[in-house]
């Protein structure tokens, strides 16, 4: 019976399991759980002894998890936001393969390598990992910046240069290696024709995907069933995506975009990303345990110069150039700096190149563990690299109006980032306030807002902690002042300085980061007021356990105020007077 092999299972029981350990410990040390996770590859791959995984079943997993992720960024990217990215990502993402390209076959020369070998190598070293990047974002929450927007262009025509290399490699491969050259006839035809087949597919999207998927969502969501609803968005996450590649020629990853995005149009877009977003973390993290498995560590010893030489094109070089170009179209430098280092990175689609490179025979199979090495180190590198750029660029933003009486908002800003004073260097640690006596709110969404014009109007100081651009600029516009990033970071919150605080307004949703920052502040001054928002039982006693004064459920005010306006005589039931918050996004 067969029934004891099972490779599959095996593989993702052990990889997560492994992640799970490794993660945790990487959390411990204070380190990104992503380095926990390439640990767990390393440890079930190949060349480390103990149970050893299928590579194959695994980099399928890997893909399942680049679907997802690319999906689940379409949900939220609109056309809109391509096209307002494409002025500054299409140059940028060409320049940057250009130049890292050219690095990389200059090292290969320097190898001896025939020109076959040096083009793969190059183009290796050339585009940053999807996974790695959207990751990064999602757990900086940069997705909803400008900067996010931007990098999440680039990396998109990155992808569709990736698609392009992959189609053309097979067919140049030959003669290059032959020592002929294929006539700029034939080269043209088939770039045309790659071309020709992405047109189309977005064409199909765009036209008839807009109408087809939409319906399909309520369609589902109309049968009430919550089974159903779930099983058409991952329907269509994978079925385009697979589809998309099986006739079309893209990549996984550009069709489940496109689906996303697609999909994103249709009112239920959020409730299909909370459906796509456990399945997507599960099988991101096994995208690192696949990439993991790859890395022998004997290439460190074997070949230590050349593998830090491709690492410096991937952590300097390649950087330097994007950090370059984002600088040339006027954005500020912080952008440059947290869109360059999102991108110095390779992965997933180094690893098909080199493979494929192998394969042809174009690539000595020395490259192929350079380029392994060079992509893990730098994706080991990666969360370090941003971590210490962002805390750089964790600012306060002084107060623009007295709090008086309901002043108008100030007039909001195109740009959320003033041009001048520039956002302080990556070494100075983060303004703290020179508030004493004030209140402190988190985040400055539906309850936050309508916290902050009820301060503002009694007169009170008040600082704000927010992370979208949009609502930052609602808060200044409120008079306060504000802190851009996560509360729940000690680095960030420390910017409030809560010891001389008066009252801590904990608003945000999520009860593990409210948990954490109500944590930090309670060992910061021992006498401060309190009062936090939940949604469950639980979350009120999580939240008073870890020294909240007041934890307000939010389920149980609706339902009073239902019944208040129930119960009441008859004018009650009239709109309620609160100034209205700014919309969800
Ligand atoms: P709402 O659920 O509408 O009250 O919105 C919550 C707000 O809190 C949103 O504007 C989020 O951007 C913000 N937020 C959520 N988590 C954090 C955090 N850890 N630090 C700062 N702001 C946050």
């Amino acid at each position: 019976m067969p029934e004891h092999h099972t490779p599959l299972i095996a593989t993702i029981a052990v990889g997560l399991m492994l992640a799970f350990i490794f993660g945790l410990a990487a959390h411990r040390l204070r380190f990104s759980p992503l380095v926990g996770y390439l640990v767990a590859g390393i440890a079930i791959g190949p060349f480390t002894p103990g149970f050893i995984a299928d590579q194959e079943l695994a980099n399928e997993l890997a893909e399942i998890g680049v679907i997802l992720l690319m999906f689940a960024v379409g949900l939220h990217f609109s056309l809109k936001d391509l096209m307002s990215v494409r002025a500054i990502a299409v140059p940028g993402a060409i320049a940057g393969i250009a130049t890292a390209t050219l690095l990389g076959t200059a090292l290969a020369w320097s190898f001896g390598w025939p020109p076959g070998a040096r083009l793969v190598f190059g183009l290796a070293l050339s585009v940053a990992s999807t996974v790695v990047l959207l990751r990064t974002l999602q757990e900086r929450r940069l997705m909803e910046t400008d900067r996010g927007h931007i990098a999440v262009g680039w990396v998109i025509v990155e992808d569709l240069a990736m698609v392009l290399a992959l189609v053309l490699l097979p067919a140049i491969g030959p003669t290059i290696a032959a020592g002929t050259s294929l006539s700029p006839w034939q080269f043209g035809a088939l770039v045309a024709l790659t071309l020709a087949k992405v047109s189309a597919f977005v064409a199909i999207m765009l036209l008839a995907g807009r109408r087809v998927i939409p319906w399909v969502m309520h369609y589902a969501a109309h049968t009430g069933s919550r089974e159903l609803f779930r099983l058409a968005v991952y329907a269509v996450a994978l079925g385009v995506a697979f589809g998309a590649a099986q006739l079309f020629g893209v990549s996984f990853a550009l069709g489940a975009f496109f689906a996303g995005m697609v999909m994103g149009e249709s009112k239920l877009s959020q409730r299909a990303t909370e459906e796509a977003l456990p399945l997507r973390d599960a099988f991101a993290v096994l995208f690192f345990v696949s990439v993991g498995m790859l890395f022998d560590p004997h290439v460190l010893l074997r070949a230590p110069w050349a593998v830090l030489a491709t690492l410096g094109i991937i952590v300097i070089g390649k950087p330097l150039v994007a950090m370059a170009i984002v600088r040339a179209f006027g954005h500020p430098m912080g952008t440059a700096l947290t869109i360059s280092a999102s991108l110095a990175q390779i992965g997933e689609f180094s690893f098909i190149l080199v493979g494929l490179g192998v394969t042809m025979g174009l690539l000595p199979p020395e490259g192929r563990d350079l380029v392994l090495a060079a992509a893990i180190l730098s994706i080991l590198l990666n969360p370090f690299l941003i971590a210490a750029l962002e805390r750089g660029r964790v600012r306060l933003l002084p107060r623009t109006i007295l709090p008086s009486a309901r002043k108008a908002p100030e007039p909001q800003r195109a740009e959320p980032e003033p041009a001048s004073p520039p956002p302080a260097p990556a070494s100075e640690p983060p303004a703290v306030t020179t508030l004493e006596g004030h209140e402190v709110v988190v985040g400055y969404g539906r309850v936050g807002s309508i916290l902050g014009a009820g301060l503002a109007a009694a007169g009170h100081p008040f600082l704000v902690f927010e992370e979208t651009d949009e609502r930052m600029q609602a808060a200044r516009g409120m008079g306060a002042e504000v802190v851009v990033g996560n509360a729940a970071d000690p680095e960030v919150l420390a910017a409030a300085n809560l010891a001389a605080a008066r009252r801590l307004f904990v608003t945000i949703p999520d009860a593990f980061e409210a948990g954490q920052v109500i944590q930090q502040a309670r060992a910061l001054n021992p006498g401060l007021e309190i009062l936090a928002r939940a949604h469950s039982e639980e979350a009120v006693a999580h939240l008073t356990g870890l020294g909240a004064t007041l934890a307000v459920m939010g389920e149980r005010e609706i339902a009073h105020r239902m019944l208040e306006a129930a119960l009441a005589e008859a004018p009650a039931l009239s709109p309620a007077p609160e100034p209205a918050p700014p919309a969800a996004a």
